[in-house]
């Protein structure tokens, strides 16, 4: 069958068919352009396995390129753009994204498989949530006047100031599971700060990153200042976090190439922040409402097949309601709906690659092999397509890799807690620290829960409520930095301090 056929079969609009029929390009300064060496990365649907499209696999000569358009960009007509002209472009922007949001949502679902409902509400919504707020900042940022207290020669006054630059030319690397949203993440505070972008997406879910590219150009944002170049992490990826000429890397996926971003981005003293893995608990106390169960096993496990960073995957339950919160999960886990994204009736969707998909089941088996127990799924479902069934896990020890390990798929581990001071030491056994969540009606609880946990966000009673107001990002293994708010601003900024003699 081919690529064209496979698209035709897809319940897309003829919209979203175009766009995915085209011949896909890197968008470098004004130019739509191949590879030198002309090799490109399949794109696949995770519902059926099938071939749906085909992008450029970038490497070191287009990162080249890309990272000389931003730099061009940086100090040419993007620097004559005032703060609001950067805050209008970006309010463009959200409006452009909102406008096609039809095609955004249905390209993410052909390429990420996740819900359509999620694509819409999250991929599309959130992200022009995300980029009307950082539209704000642009004109917010602002110095301070500084006393100065050491007069050299005796007697000398002094009057300092401080000044907030943008950092320069940002690297921003992202992960496949919310593909769009990842990116916006990064490119909304950045030109809000006046920066210059060269995004390389996964090379798993490369096509919703082209077309906001496109978005971008026709708002009227100068060429150059977003640059979007597909290809491997350990090419166009490798090629981006060592270059000389980006100023700032920003990062967000697993911990261990985090690592090795942060290795290579030293080494020219990049700067650099790094939005990692998870393994965050839930904590439910024995006075939680039972009502909630059901919650904390949709939106805090299952949403969108537990590819998020912040999944709750390690849920303690305290000893007198387990019984009850395992019957609970094991109900909610037989009958969530197993499908395509596009029938938004379905609740589990397919994994995003064969090879996560492998992944889950190996990790699965290796916790069976330790001892745990299967309670709900633990196979893969269908005949085509990367699913797994959502799955509960019961009596794994400690040490289990099912407790230890991410695991980025519809798995959870239930485990039984005693008191407050187990639950703190048993939630915080783990090398990450990127969310937890406590569920109890008792205010005095959460708060102690709260306070002792090891995590950079804590919910109460929901879990994976993300906003772009609320700072986010890990304590621990979870990361560098803070995404959000005004502090995410800041990643993109330098300080200069200005002392003027009186
Ligand atoms: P990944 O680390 O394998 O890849 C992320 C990105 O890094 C991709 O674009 C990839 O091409 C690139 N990359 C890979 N090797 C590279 C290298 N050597 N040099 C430079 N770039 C390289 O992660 P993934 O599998 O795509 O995503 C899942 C991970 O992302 C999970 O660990 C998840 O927890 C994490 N994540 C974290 C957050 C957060 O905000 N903390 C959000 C979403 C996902």
């Amino acid at each position: 069958m081919t690529i064209q056929t496979r698209i035709a079969a897809l319940p897309v609009s003829e919209a979203t068919r175009a766009f995915l029929s085209r011949k896909h390009s890197l968008l470098i300064g004004a130019q739509d352009v191949g590879t030198r060496s002309g090799s490109e990365i399949p794109v696949h649907d995770p519902a059926s396995g099938a071939v749906i499209a085909a992008v450029p696999a970038g490497s070191k000569v287009e990162i080249d390129a890309a990272v000389a358009a931003a730099r061009a960009a940086l100090e040419g007509s993007w620097s004559k753009h005032r703060p609001a002209d950067r805050e209008r472009l970006l309010l463009k922007l959200a409006d452009a994204v909102e406008a096609d949001g039809q095609l955004l949502a249905e390209v993410e679902t052909a390429n990420n498989g996740q819900s359509i409902g999620i694509a819409q509400a999250l991929e599309v919504g959130a992200s022009a949530e995300h980029l009307r707020y950082m539209a704000g900042w642009a004109t917010k940022i602002y110095g301070q006047t500084l006393d100065v207290s050491i007069p050299i020669p005796p007697g000398t006054r002094y009057r300092a100031m401080t000044r907030k630059e943008p950092v320069g030319v940002v690297g921003a690397i992202v992960p496949w599971n919310f593909p769009l949203l990842m990116a916006v993440w990064k490119i909304a505070p950045a030109l809000a700060a006046g920066c210059t972008v060269v995004l390389k997406p996964a090379e798993e879910t490369p096509l919703t990153a082209l077309r906001l590219g496109q978005l971008i150009r026709e708002v009227g944002f100068p060429e150059g200042v977003v640059n979007v170049v597909t290809g491997y992490g350990h090419e166009a990826g490798a090629a981006l976090c060592s270059h000389p000429g980006v100023d700032k890397v920003a990062f967000t996926g697993s911990t261990e190439v985090g690592k090795l971003i942060g290795h290579a981005a030293i080494d020219n003293m990049t700067r650099f922040s790094l939005e990692l893995g998870g393994k965050s608990p839930m904590v439910m106390f024995d006075d939680m409402n039972p009502e909630l169960f059901g919650l904390a096993a949709n939106l805090g496990v299952y949403f969108n097949q537990g590819q998020v960073c912040t999944c709750g995957s390690r849920v303690y339950i305290q000893k007198s309601i387990f019984d009850k919160v395992v019957e609970s999960f094991v109900g909610v886990a037989n009958g969530l709906k197993i499908g395509s994204g596009f029938d938004p009736a379905n609740q589990i969707n397919p994994l995003v690659s064969a090879k996560q998909q492998s992944r889950v089941l190996s990790l699965i088996e290796r916790g069976t092999t330790e001892g745990a127990t299967i309670a709900a799924g633990g196979t893969s479902a269908g005949d085509a397509g990367y699913f797994v069934k959502p799955t509960v896990i019961v009596g794994a020890r400690k040490t289990n890799t099912l407790v230890r390990e991410e695991i980025f798929g519809p798995v959870v581990t239930l485990l039984p807690f005693t008191d407050m001071a187990d639950a703190i030491a048993q939630a915080n056994d783990t090398e990450y620290g990127l969310s937890a969540s406590v569920w109890s009606r008792d205010i005095d609880r959460c708060f102690t829960f709260a306070d002792a946990v090891k995590a950079g966000t804590v919910w109460v009673n929901t879990h994976n409520v993300v906003d772009p107001n609320m700072p986010f990002g890990g304590y621990k293994q979870s990361g560098l930095g803070r995404e959000h708010g005004a502090v995410a601003v800041e990643n993109y900024l330098e300080t200069k301090a200005i002392c003027m003699a009186l």
